[in-house]
């Protein structure tokens, strides 16, 4: 009888300390992880780099945790092969001048305003255009905001209404489909989604899509604002 008890009471400290070992294993590393992104620098400085980076490892976690198909496959890759970044057709159209007022949707998904942010501060980093922020939908030239949409397989999207007598934008709405850039399915990574958004704020400049080493790439968002791409922007606004 009291072995029967001792062995009970032995696997009950055994299964314990098992699920402890696995917790802190887990938990140990997952600071790791965020640890390592945050101080590679590639997440931020400070405590906004941290909580990039405990965001970036929590998408990948939960990636991992979503992906579907056999163990160890890439399915995300599989999955992002048909998504293009938008399906864009050049119009030649473009602003007056090298600025034009820029509004946030402040509705939409936290990770699309910080990858909106981003992406202005980076073309007015260019110093060919600059997108300067109001307070009012209404006052705004370009409107960034999201959609939802699975029967487009496009990332995002730039709308423009344009003068057709003069060529010129009157008003531009970008949307970033969260249907592909939020879902762990397809694997887009922060770095990817703001590119994504300095190549629909490229459209909202007026550029049209190449398919060299450019942010205006037609398909996976792979690059950020090149050179290329300041001296397109200079170009179209020579005159
Ligand atoms: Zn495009």
């Amino acid at each position: 009888m009291k072995t029967i008890f001792s062995m009970i009471r032995f696997m009950i400290r055994a299964i314990w300390s098992l699920f402890w070992g696995l917790f802190w294993t887990l938990a140990l590393s997952f600071a790791l992880m965020v640890g390592i992104l945050f101080f590679s620098g590639k997440t931020g400085k400070g405590m906004d780099g941290v909580s990039r980076a405990v965001e970036t490892v929590v998408n990948q976690v939960e990636a991992y945790l979503n992906r579907d198909g056999s163990f160890g496959s890439p399915s995300d890759q599989t999955a992002q092969d048909g998504v293009t970044t938008d399906g864009h057709t050049a119009t030649g159209a473009r602003w007056d001048q090298p600025k034009a007022t820029v509004y946030i949707d402040p509705t939409i998904d936290r990770a699309f305003v910080r990858a909106y942010q981003e992406a202005v501060k980076a073309w007015n980093q260019t110093g060919a255009f600059t997108f300067q922020f109001v307070k009012t939908e209404e006052e705004a030239d370009v409107i960034l905001t999201q959609m939802d949409d699975a029967t487009v397989s496009a990332a995002g999207e730039a709308e423009s209404q344009t003068n057709v007598l003069t060529n010129r934008f009157q008003k531009v709405t970008v949307r970033l489909n969260r249907h592909y850039l939020l879902s762990w399915k397809y694997g887009y990574s922060n770095q990817r989604i703001v590119n994504t958004a300095e190549h629909e704020l490229g459209h909202a400049i007026g550029l049209d899509h190449n398919e060299e080493e450019s942010v205006m790439q037609s398909a996976g968002s792979f690059y950020s604002i090149q050179e290329m791409d300041i001296q397109a922007v200079r170009q179209l606004y020579k005159e």
